[in-house]
């Protein structure tokens, strides 16, 4: 019996998550098939039920996006502690009427940074525009690389603040950086070596009110926008920063929950190189 895997979201049209999961079975030779569901808004819980309930094979596991990462985590019976930090789940598996919760965004942006772009975080100034969900995920995965300082900007001050405040007091984890938060008119004079476009303003490309000054020399500028460029892209770009987009993050974190799923690593360097040469 085939396992089977499936992404709830909405939409979920444009994804590229089956064609991923199906690349990494096939370069692994795991026996699984990966389909996406559009669940309604009012309906994320049903169709998780439906999809375990019904089909061929055993249901293993499931991605979330948006707009269910927070019900996902209220679904989960059991929480990884990297889930229980973003206070979201995109990664869920089921095992034994247990539903677990888990969040791989931010080890597919570590991992998209230090192995594929070659930029480790590791005592680097890094600013993180945006406080929303994507944001979340990411913060503890990055402190737990000792940057220098991770500074969180948000349009939105209070949220930044509050999202400092808490990750400053985890409990348990021992990281040397507490992070800082603050709305954009506090970037004036400040400088970063890592800046991480976490908000969705790249989805209507509105431009972000930053100084140009906050994109040190030799800065990476990192998108978690992907297939397409986008004003923060555009004013990394024209401040002189190396710019990537968000796709290498997709592809780590659908293999971190691969190897989650599967206990098997795939090489992500094909399956990236294959979606980008069909962009
Ligand atoms: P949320 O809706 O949870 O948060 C949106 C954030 O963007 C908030 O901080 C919001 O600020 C800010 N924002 C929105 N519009 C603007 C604007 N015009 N100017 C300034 N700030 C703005 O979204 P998520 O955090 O879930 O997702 C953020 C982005 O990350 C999305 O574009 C998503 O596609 C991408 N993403 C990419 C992934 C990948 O694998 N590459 C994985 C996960 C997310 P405020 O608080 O003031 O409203």
């Amino acid at each position: 019996m085939t396992d089977r895997y499936a992404l709830f979201g909405n939409p979920v049209g444009h994804s590229k998550s089956p064609r991923i999961h199906t690349l990494f079975a096939k370069q692994t030779g795991q026996d699984l098939s990966y389909e996406a569901i559009l669940a309604p808004d009012d309906g994320f819980a049903a169709a998780v039920t439906a999809f375990v309930a019904n089909g061929k094979g055993p249901a293993r596991g499931a991605n979330v996006t948006v707009p269910f990462k927070e019900e996902a985590f209220r679904l989960a019976t059991k929480l990884t502690s990297r889930a229980e930090a973003a206070g979201a789940v995109n990664t869920l598996s089921f095992d034994a009427g247990a539903v677990i919760g888990d969040n791989t965004d931010g080890a597919g942006l570590v991992r998209d940074l230090k192995t594929n772009l070659g930029c480790d975080p590791a005592g680097r100034r890094i600013l993180l525009l945006g406080a929303g969900g994507a944001a979340r995920g990411v913060i503890l995965p990055l402190l737990l690389e000792n940057p220098a300082e991770l500074l969180i900007a948000n349009r939105t001050e209070e949220t930044a603040a509050r999202l400092a405040l808490e990750f400053g007091r985890l409990p348990g984890c021992a990281v040397a950086v507490k992070p800082d938060g603050t709305g954009f008119p506090g970037l004036a004079g400040r400088s970063f070596d890592l800046v991480i476009n976490a908000t969705s303003a790249g989805l209507d490309n509105a431009v972000l009110p930053l100084p140009t000054s906050v994109f040190a020399p030799r800065c990476v500028a990192y998108e978690m926008v992907y297939g397409r460029e986008t004003a923060f892209m555009a004013q990394a770009r024209t401040a002189g920063a190396r710019v990537a987009d968000g796709l290498g993050m997709l592809v780590e974190q659908a293999a971190e929950a691969f190897f989650v799923w599967r206990g098997v690593r795939p090489h992500t360097a094909p399956v990236l190189a294959a979606l980008k040469s069909a962009s």
